[in-house]
């Protein structure tokens, strides 16, 4: 496979499962992008997720109702416009959301003072529905849209990460851009703690999500948007999973090696909501005090569980 953002061919194998799924996953030599060994061509990966992604075995099963409604999507929603706010002015904007699923985000930016809020959004069933709240959302790739310059800012929270090919889609999200305009998002870590620390089994099982073609890196997320055009980046990282039910769950899971997928299916398929490891235990003084301040801690060294990106055009008009 070639390296999509140098071209290189030149990778090696890091890890061989994607969650219950044998796939290679591989690093270029030249550039470290980290990236799957796809099988899968454009097109199929397109009709995938305009009608089957919703239903996938890897992840937890919702309608699009029940997807707005979910605590952990709302919790998202939150803690994304909070981010969003500080450090853009969204008050009579035009926003762009890439990957908007069921529009939970957009009303979100609506509620907040934006002027108008446009998804994009693949899977159908999540862009009818959010349709139905009244957003106009394209179901077509970004790159397929032909937009230039009309929006103030485009936003795009774990969604660089499913794409067939970042490339086009970061210069696409540029191109729609108009000049001063903001780029906003968020993907997951490769450089997590997690990951980079322990060489745990399951954890890494649950790391590499065989929808998720691209694991970005503060230094790979940084090469792509530098060479597509946008300037004044800035990235921070956060946790997204509760920090210290993992670490224990880690320190207790070390040297194990046996149950491996039946762990999994406890992480992705949690019985209840106090073994959901996406939501913070505000409940637990102890726990909600340790995960605020480790969180400050790992994102010094951006070894967060996501990590967040800001930039902008600055094109000359
Ligand atoms: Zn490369």
């Amino acid at each position: 496979m070639i390296c999509n953002y140098c071209r290189s061919e030149e990778s090696d194998i890091i890890a061989e499962y994607t969650r219950f799924e044998k796939n290679n996953v591989l690093q270029c030599q030249n550039c470290g992008l980290v990236y799957l060994e796809l099988k899968k061509s454009k097109e199929e990966i397109e009709s995938y997720y305009s009608s089957d992604y919703c239903q996938a075995p890897t992840h937890q099963r919702l309608s699009a109702d029940e997807h707005f409604h979910n605590k952990v999507i709302q919790n998202d929603a939150n803690n994304r416009i909070l981010f969003i706010t500080e450090n853009l002015d969204i008050r009579g904007k035009r926003i762009l959301e890439v990957g908007s699923a069921s529009g939970s985000l957009l009303h979100k930016l609506i509620e907040y003072g934006c002027r108008e809020a446009i998804g994009i959004e693949l899977t159908e069933e999540y862009a009818n529905y959010a349709r139905s709240l009244g957003f106009t959302v394209y179901t077509h790739p970004i790159e397929e849209l032909n937009l230039r310059e009309e929006f103030d800012g485009v936003v795009s929270f774990h969604t660089l990460e499913h794409v067939y090919d970042p490339m086009a889609v970061i210069q696409a999200v540029y191109r729609a851009l108009k000049p001063n305009g903001y780029f906003l998002g968020e993907v997951p870590n490769q450089n997590d703690w997690r990951i980079q620390i322990f060489d745990d089994k399951i954890v890494k099982r649950l790391h590499y999500d065989p929808d998720h073609y691209y694991y970005y890196s503060p230094i790979t997320l940084r090469n792509y948007l530098g060479t597509c055009g946008f300037n004044n980046i800035t990235l921070q990282t956060i946790e997204r999973y509760n920090s210290l039910v993992q670490l224990r769950n880690i320190l207790r899971n070390q040297g194990r090696e046996r149950n491996a997928e039946e762990a999994l299916r406890k992480y992705i398929f949690p019985k209840n909501e106090r073994e959901e490891v996406r939501l913070p235990h505000v409940d637990d003084p102890v726990e909600s005090r340790f995960n605020r301040l480790f969180e400050r801690g790992v994102n010094l060294e951006l070894m967060g569980n996501c990590l967040r990106f800001v930039t902008e055009v600055r094109r000359v008009a």
